[in-house]
């Protein structure tokens, strides 16, 4: 877990600083700046020095901050090592997509397993991924040890499934239907609406101009 004194703003930019920073390792590169990172992620490089300074001296004048000591420290905040188990609900168009793309740049987090109620469906794989009948959603699930579950169900279907998920001891669901889900204070809820963040994304283009 990250440490509790680290602001949740800096938490969250850690994912991105540290992706970036293992590219530029597998590249060669052994130090960077506060200045080529902020180029890099775009995050301005006040912030970057202020975030990393979170975490000790890092960095020193001219010289930069040490790649590889920064991709260790930050590996243990975001405890990289352990591995994120995920099963996906409903197959569609994009449970389908998620299946096989499966994050696979993204070697600590993999969906196992994967449910749905179309029986064209259950029995078979995408992505190397088993489809299983929701049905069975509790069974399957509590011989695993799956903690995260990525809803792509239609919104209709959505609370009745996270009632489910809740009930076999899920923490974390990454919500992509429109549907608010209300969940017991320790169960964790992202909530992505595709239409929402490309209808605020046009509505700034169009203000902008
Ligand atoms: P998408 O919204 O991903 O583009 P789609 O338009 O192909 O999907 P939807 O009707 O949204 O289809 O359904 C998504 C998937 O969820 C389908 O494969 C459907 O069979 C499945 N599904 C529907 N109800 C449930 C349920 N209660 N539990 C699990 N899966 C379900």
């Amino acid at each position: 877990m990250v440490d509790q004194k680290i602001p949740k703003a800096t938490a969250k930019r850690l994912p991105l600083y540290y992706r970036h920073l293992n590219s530029m390792q597998q590249q060669g590169k052994q130090r960077i700046s506060s200045k080529e990172l902020s180029d890099a992620v775009k995050v301005d490089s006040a912030t970057i020095r202020k975030d990393f300074s979170y975490f000790g001296e890092l960095g020193r004048k001219g010289y930069g901050y040490d790649i590889e000591h920064l991709i260790y420290v930050f590996r243990k905040v975001l405890d990289q090592d352990e591995i994120a188990h995920v099963a996906l609900v409903g197959v569609g168009n994009l449970g389908t997509a998620l299946l096989n793309y499966n994050f696979i740049k993204n070697n600590n987090t993999k969906i196992e397993i994967a449910f749905d109620t179309n029986d064209d469906k259950i029995g078979t794989t995408i992505g190397g991924v088993p489809i299983y009948s929701v049905n069975d959603l509790e069974k399957e699930l509590s011989r695993t040890n799956i903690n995260v579950a990525i809803l792509t169900v239609p919104m209709h279907a959505a609370e009745e499934v996270t009632e489910r998920l809740v009930e076999t001891g899920i923490e974390g669901i990454l919500n992509f239907t429109p549907a608010r889900l209300s969940v017991p204070d320790d169960v964790r809820v992202r909530h992505i609406d595709l239409s929402v963040e490309l209808q605020s994304l046009i509505y700034f283009l169009k203000n902008e101009q």
